[in-house]
């Protein structure tokens, strides 16, 4: 599967989350902090940018939420994951969960087939 330039929207509100090839989403630490996300929008690259910058402490988990309509994207069945929706075109959606764990750089496609896994 070649695995670029693929939309993602939000599941709740389905507004596209992608801007200039990534992935823009709020960010909510234990903290309180809250801050915004810019994410490769490219499957196992896990490089991104943060507003303001800071560094995550490896293990912490973050909570995502959509920019537009706010919702917690905490997957129901994964909530060690976020949800998002990802169009291939064509009217084929799946459903795509990254971990939300500092650290652990996991990515996986759930589809009709099975769930595939993406680490980096
Ligand atoms: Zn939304």
């Amino acid at each position: 599967m070649e695995l670029s330039n693929f939309n993602f929207s939000c599941p709740h509100c389905h507004h596209t989350v992608v801007k200039n090839d990534s992935i823009e989403l709020v960010t909510n630490r234990f903290s309180g902090e809250q801050g915004l996300i810019r994410m490769d929008s490219k499957i196992g690259n896990y490089s991104f940018e943060h507003i303001p910058p800071l560094s995550f402490t490896e293990g912490e988990s973050i909570r995502f939420s959509c920019p537009f309509c706010a919702a917690n994207l905490t997957a129901e069945d994964y909530p060690d994951y976020a949800l998002l929706t990802m169009d291939m075109g064509n009217g084929i959606k799946f459903d795509v969960i990254f971990s939300r764990i500092a650290g652990k750089r996991e990515t996986r496609i759930i589809t009709e087939d099975g769930i595939e896994t993406y680490t980096g």
